[in-house]
């Protein structure tokens, strides 16, 4: 059985839902001027043009998922095997175009590594760099960027160069434009995944740059890292549906918070250790919040 659906990671600039996007370049570009967006958590990216809903997804993901795009965007269905072009970098017209009109949501994973990047506690990265939200059915934490008081709402670490926070870029930075579907199956762990290209009319990535297929893009972006570690959260996300539905209460969602995204906080206080690597980190946070989750339904 499919846990219905799991994480959109993925794309855009100019709107939401679980996609996130990336604007970047990898192809051939030096580290500070990558730029992409963050993952996706079903949630949005960007706060503008919404002009009408795109539906995707089938019968594995029980009737699919919807996204409000704008709407010239379009969006077509691409194999993992297949090329498309694409190239980013500063020379485009558009550059860092998309690092505004924030609307980014983070995963674990990504605030791990964005905290490393900074050289702060995760504390003080929450507290400085992040905002956070509260499912509104489900009351899961959530945490994404804060952007720049401006008007143009830009992200905190977009600089004339490019990006500053390069080398550890959200995924759904690293991904556009490719949006990526992911659902587990509950009885053998599979993950089952599919793939989007998402063009947009403000992106002028796709008048140049060379082929490359979408597992190329993945693998050049830095993306199979991110991809495992939010996919075995999907776990959570499937426990929580199954035997935790519903709001959860404010304490218990401050300890998931607590051990998704407050990582130096969770492993001085809950797990009273030091952790050597995220993967293992990341590991130990789930299984806390899964335990969190099912003692909770008892
Ligand atoms: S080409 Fe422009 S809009 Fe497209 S990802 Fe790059 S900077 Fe963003
Ligand atoms: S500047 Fe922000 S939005 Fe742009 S690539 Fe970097 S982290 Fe992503």
């Amino acid at each position: 059985m499919q846990e219905k659906i799991a994480f959109f990671i993925a794309i855009s600039k100019k709107w939401g839902i679980n996609v996130s996007c990336n604007k970047s370049p990898p192809l051939r570009m030096p580290a500070i001027n990558g730029r992409n967006k963050g993952i996706g958590f079903q949630l949005p990216r960007h706060r503008e043009n919404s002009d009408r809903t795109v539906r995707f997804g089938g019968a594995e993901t029980k009737g699919g998922h919807t996204m409000r795009v704008k709407e010239e965007t379009e969006i077509v269905p691409i194999s993992p095997d297949a090329p498309f072009y694409f190239h980013c970098g500063p020379e485009v017209p558009c550059f860092n175009a998309c690092c505004g009109d924030l609307n980014q949501y983070l995963s674990p994973y990504d605030v791990l590594r964005l905290k490393k990047n900074l050289g702060v506690s995760s504390p003080v990265f929450l507290d400085t760099c992040t905002v956070r939200h509260e499912g509104p059915r489900s009351g899961l934490p959530v945490v994404s960027l804060r952007p720049k008081n401006t008007p143009e709402m830009a992200c905190p670490f977009v600089t004339d160069q490019g990006c500053r926070v390069y080398a550890d870029r959200p995924a759904s930075c690293r991904m556009y434009p490719i949006m990526r579907m992911a659902a587990r199956d509950r009885s053998t762990g599979t993950i089952r995944e599919e793939y989007m290209l998402m063009r947009e009319p403000h992106c002028h990535g796709f008048s140049s740059g060379r082929p490359i297929t979408v597992n190329a893009w993945m693998a050049d972006q830095g993306l199979i890292p991110y991809n495992a570690a939010n996919d075995d959260f999907l776990r959570v996300l499937g426990v929580k549906r199954r035997d935790c539905p519903g709001i959860l209460p404010q304490p218990l969602s401050d300890r998931i918070f607590t051990a998704l995204y407050d990582s130096d906080r969770f492993a001085e206080t809950i797990a009273g250790c030091r952790y050597d690597n995220d993967e293992a980190y990341l590991r130990d946070a789930y299984e806390y919040v899964i335990g969190c989750l099912q003692q909770h339904e008892k």
